[in-house]
């Protein structure tokens, strides 16, 4: 019988870290840097800074996965590095580790302060620093994620209404600053509570996994975001498009619906799944409001549907209602 061989692998890379963690190494010495170098470089994308400044301006242009940060350098230290890292949104949750030849207490204390996640002594231990950036990449990759879900809605996988309440508040600024315009959908499935009660709740929520795909298919735009609502409601948020566009794009978005066919034996409508969609434009200004556009949005769905349902209504209102 062949002898049973123990690999003495580390465990299993958990799926929710990059296949090559992007390390950043900084020390003003050549040796400490080959070191690690050495220690990470199979299995790591490594970069190098001999300096603070060339550190910063690292991880300003793309910030790496985890920085391993010498404490003592001339001219800038790891602590002041760290510390110009944290106020900076784009840097602020790179993880640091700092490698330091001091063994005080005190100096272990002011890393930490400093913004640190972890703190290691030189000479360093190969098998102690790789345990640790993995713990450190771990843990960030888990926070990544959990924020992710905190925007995503669970059933279908577009973007929640608290994703879309923060966007709404960003491309209206955007779209301030340009004086360019901001259009916003509404997207309401039609006697959906008759679909329901005629094939089943779970039927119900396949439907609605089944639109919110298909309106996602429509948005090309990078900008352009679809999120659920409420309940079978969508609503897509298309910056730097106007009236004309936003009436095409909504027209788009109700034969996509139509194109699924899923049967709606139920509905006054049609014989399939249909929508309902209320369009708003405007050009964003000091005396509109974001609200205002949702509001607009939401009576001309209204309008569509008291129209017949199946439909697109259109309201711009500010500048554009003129
Ligand atoms: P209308 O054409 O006027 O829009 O009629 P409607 O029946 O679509 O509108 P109503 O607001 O009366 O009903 C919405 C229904 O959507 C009721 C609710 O049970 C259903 N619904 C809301 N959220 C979910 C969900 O997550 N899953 C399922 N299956 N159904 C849902
Ligand atoms: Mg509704
Ligand atoms: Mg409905």
């Amino acid at each position: 019988m062949k002898p049973l061989t123990v690999a003495a692998a580390e465990p299993a890379a958990l799926d929710i870290l990059p296949s090559r963690p992007r390390l950043l190494i900084v020390d003003d010495q050549p040796i400490n840097i080959q070191v690690l170098y050495q220690a990470f470089q199979a299995d790591h994308e490594v970069f190098v800074a001999t300096s603070g400044a060339q550190a910063l301006d690292f991880c300003r242009g793309d910030p790496p996965d985890l920085i391993l940060l010498d404490v003592m350098m001339p001219e800038m230290d790891g602590l002041e590095v760290c510390r110009r890292l944290k106020p900076d949104p784009g840097t602020a949750d790179i993880p640091v580790i700092f490698v330091s030849a001091q063994q005080d207490p005190a100096d272990e204390t002011r890393a930490l302060e400093a913004g640190g996640v972890d703190f290691i002594t030189k000479p360093i231990n190969r098998a102690v620093v790789r345990a640790r950036v993995r713990t450190h990449l771990t843990l960030k990759a888990q926070a990544d994620l959990l924020r992710s879900l905190a925007f995503i809605d669970g059933l279908t996988g577009v973007a929640n209404r608290r994703r879309f309440d923060e966007h709404l508040q960003t491309e209206w600024r955007y779209c301030r600053r340009g004086a360019a315009p901001l259009t916003l959908i509404m997207i309401d499935i039609d006697h959906f509570k008759r679909y329901n009660d005629h094939y089943g709740h779970q039927a119900g929520d396949t439907c609605l996994v089944a639109v919110a795909a298909a309106i996602k298919k429509c948005l090309g735009r990078s900008h352009d975001l679809v999120a659920r609502y409420g309940g079978e409601e969508f609503v897509c948020l298309l910056p730097d498009c106007g009236p004309a566009g936003a009436v095409r794009k909504a027209e788009t978005l109700r034969q996509a619906v139509v194109a699924l066919v899923i049967p709606h034996a139920a509905s006054a409508t049609a014989a399939t799944i249909t929508v309902t969609l209320g369009i708003a434009s405007c050009i964003p200004d000091a005396d509109t409001a974001a609200d205002q556009l949702l509001a607009a949005a939401d009576a001309a769905l209204y309008a569509a549907k008291t129209a017949g349902r199946n439909r697109v209504c259109e309201t711009a209102i500010g500048k554009l209602s003129d």
